[in-house]
């Protein structure tokens, strides 16, 4: 299973708005920028939808929406929860704990039947 914890920790905030945010501004000292028009409301201009590129808050002033870059995601591409979570972790190739140690378990295999194919081939020479 992927959970939200693991991909927010495993893509950067910057890069998640710049990629999907063409008129992200330049961000202040505690890092929060503009962020173009707000996803939540009918936005017609930019100025109350912010974004924090450190944290991957964003906030919007006008219609008081907030949320992470999970709940950005959603919103922007129109997807549930299991399924933004699916796509980004594609998207940032990040892959979860339990196909890590699937894959890991299927290296150890495949080194024992290794093994075991060598020793066998040592016995009947
Ligand atoms: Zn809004």
């Amino acid at each position: 299973m992927l959970d939200a914890k693991r991909i927010k920790s495993a893509i950067d905030p910057r890069v998640f708005y710049q990629n999907r945010v063409n008129q992200l501004g330049t961000p202040n000292t505690d890092g929060w920028a503009d962020g173009g028009l707000c996803l939540w409301h009918g936005d017609k201009r930019p100025g109350s939808f912010k974004i924090n590129v450190n944290t991957g808050h964003c906030h919007c002033f006008s219609c008081g929406a907030h949320g992470d870059i999970i709940d950005f995601a959603m919103q922007q591409d129109g997807t549930g929860f299991s399924e933004t979570l699916k796509n980004l972790a594609n998207e940032y190739g990040i892959q979860s704990d339990i196909s890590l140690k699937a894959r890991q378990q299927a290296k150890e295999r495949a080194l024992l039947v290794k093994a075991a194919q060598f020793e066998e081939a040592l016995l009947h020479d």
